[in-house]
């Protein structure tokens, strides 16, 4: 059985690349669980489903019918969410969305998909079943908000990757915005704070839960990379 490694966060950790490139310096797989609940995304906005009022009625409780499209909608989807840490791809349906599920339409949507508790255990059945496979093979490298504490609390190694917060920022504006300036930070804080929000009400993705190691990814990729394979390697 190879190693299985799962690592949990906030967006704009940096926990991506650090996942990749573990993974690729281990020989491991890699999983992006963010991925799946982007296809989910995107497949439901390609549906026509108007998220944005699940959106408008997460504040005074769920909209029901809506919820039950997205599940069964999730529950049915032909999704395919590829392992090789060089070359991660997502195709949904036969279409490959591997740049469309970044698109800011997604992120700003995604949450109310998230936090659809039948949509994540669909979801979390699935990935569950990745981990499973690659494990029993070349062993994997998983990244997410939930990963150490409810999809893998059994993992081998299992990780936080904290930033700082200026850092955090920087790291999405240069995503989105394609610069780090000024600008664009501010532009991007208000999307990042508002993120956070809406997902710590499915996975507490800022404290360690028990046995669980800190990573501050504030340094350079270097340090972090290194940091991540001396805890997978310990
Ligand atoms: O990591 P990424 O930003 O791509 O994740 C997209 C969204 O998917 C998050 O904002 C969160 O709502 C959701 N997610 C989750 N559980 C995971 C991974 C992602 O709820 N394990």
């Amino acid at each position: 059985r190879g190693l299985v490694v799962v690592v949990d966060g906030p967006s704009g950790s940096g926990k991506s690349t650090l996942c990749r490139r573990a993974a690729a310096a281990l020989g491991a797989g890699y999983l992006d669980t963010g991925a799946y609940y982007r296809a989910v995304c995107w497949a439901a906005l390609e549906d026509g489903l108007d998220l944005s009022a699940g959106a408008a009625a997460e504040a005074g409780g769920r909209d029901h019918g809506l919820d039950e499209a997205v599940a069964g909608l999730a529950r049915g989807l032909d999704l395919r969410v590829g392992t090789d840490p060089e070359r991660p791809f997502v195709v949904v349906r036969g279409t490959d969305v591997t740049a469309a599920i970044r698109e800011s339409r997604i992120s700003s949507a995604v949450s109310v998909v998230a936090t659809n508790l039948e949509v994540r255990a669909e979801l979390i059945a699935r990935q569950r079943a990745a981990i499973a496979a690659q494990a029993s093979a070349r062993g994997v490298v998983a990244e997410g908000r939930d990963l150490t504490t409810v999809v893998a609390p059994e993992a081998a190694v299992r990780v936080l990757v904290v930033v700082d917060e200026q850092r955090r920022l920087a790291r999405r504006a240069l995503e989105l915005h394609g610069t780090s300036d000024a600008a664009a930070v501010e532009r991007t804080r208000d999307e990042v704070v508002r993120r956070d929000r809406d997902d710590s009400s499915v996975a507490a993705f800022t404290e360690a839960a028990d046995g669980v190691s800190v990573l501050d990814n504030s340094g350079s990729l270097e340090e972090g990379v290194e940091a991540l394979l001396a805890l997978a390697t310990a």
